[in-house]
């Protein structure tokens, strides 16, 4: 089992397979997906190959994300690839939705497990604004098809900013009262590109996790492969409520994933300081090397990142490595 000198174990995988995208998020990219590299994302087989070398190390769950990866026309078969790799227990993706109502079928297909869409406005204009596209009843209807497939988890993300949604709680609260999905705030984070974005907009997650506990809403009590979101559930709502508040205190404390980007670096926290590639491994036939570079690798892992002191690492946007 990989465990670093902390004593946490990596049960999840994030596993990044493009970085372009098709979304103008203004937290993320705002002018658009400018790419500054060689489009050498992984190939299917070195993709295939991380999967296999992670869960003989006891990955139990792979997370596919991007950029956008529903913009891979290889999808469905990367989701059966990784869903079939013994050990692998549970396959997710996240994705901004854009190809959600025409591909989920494929996806269930594939063996996705559980779906985890952005959607940071439930209003039209102002989805519009945040992500420059008019998609947002789309969008909705995709998400009504994953929870009618019957995946056995669907979730929403939402960013809270200050401007866009920050008033808008009770809307999103509305929501998950009829719809049997689980909402998230995610706090913004401070990247190396949206510092003027983020001091603008950045609101605390813990005013409404206060609001909840006075309404009524109870903890979840998580499985080992869960994120870090403390969810909470209400006998009056279908839906659930997430927090992810990365700026909490011991947010870092029960980290349990690594994240390979679409060039096959690996990322030991969203915010450390360089990827480490391990693309000569994931070329090489021979599982033995990689698993070995990865084990060894994890002995740099830091306690915590460093977030609240506005160190933001290599990471320029959460797009480079899928957030
Ligand atoms: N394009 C896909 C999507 O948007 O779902 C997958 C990649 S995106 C980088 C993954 C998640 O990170 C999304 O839920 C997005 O809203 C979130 N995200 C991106 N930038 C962020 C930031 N600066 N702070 C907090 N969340 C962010
Ligand atoms: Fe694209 Fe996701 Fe970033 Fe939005 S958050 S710009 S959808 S990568």
């Amino acid at each position: 089992m990989l465990t670093d000198n902390f004593g946490r174990r990596f049960y999840y995988l994030r596993l990044s397979i493009t970085d372009v995208c098709n979304f103008r998020c203004d937290y993320c990219l705002p002018e658009g997906y400018q790419c500054d590299h060689d489009r050498d994302f992984l190939s299917f087989k070195e993709i295939q190959r991380i999967a296999r070398a992670f869960a003989s190390l006891g990955t139990e769950k792979i997370r596919i994300t991007g950029g956008e990866p529903s913009l891979r026309k290889d999808l469905p078969e990367i989701l059966a690839a990784c869903k079939t790799t013994p050990g692998i227990k549970k396959l997710a993706i996240t994705t901004n939705g854009y190809k959600l109502s025409s591909q989920i079928h494929d996806w269930k297909d594939a063996g996705l497990d559980a779906l985890n869409v952005s959607i940071d406005s439930l209003d039209p204009r102002q989805f519009h604004a945040i992500t420059g596209h008019n998609k947002l009843q789309e969008i909705l209807s995709g998400v009504d098809q994953a929870v009618t497939l019957g995946l056995s988890q669907v979730k929403i993300n939402t960013v809270l900013m200050r401007e866009y949604n920050g008033s808008d709680i009770d809307t999103f609260l509305n929501f998950v009262k009829e719809t049997p999905v689980t909402l998230r705030f995610i706090e913004l984070m401070q990247t190396g590109d949206n510092q003027v974005f983020f001091n603008k907009q950045h609101v605390q997650g813990s005013r409404i996790k206060q609001q909840l506990v006075l309404d009524g809403w109870l903890p979840v009590i998580k499985e080992k492969s869960s994120g870090p979101a403390q969810e909470f559930y209400h006998p009056n709502y279908k839906g659930k409520i997430g927090l992810i508040m990365p700026y909490s205190k011991d947010f870092c404390a029960s980290c349990n994933r690594l994240r390979i980007s679409a060039l096959g670096k690996l990322h030991l926290c969203l915010f450390a300081d360089q990827g480490l590639s391990l693309r000569e491994h994931i070329q090489n036939n021979d599982p033995a090397p990689l698993i070995a570079a990865i084990s060894s690798l994890l002995n740099d892992k830091k306690a915590s990142h460093f977030l609240h002191k506005k160190l933001t690492g290599a990471t320029k946007n959460l797009s480079m490595l899928g957030g």
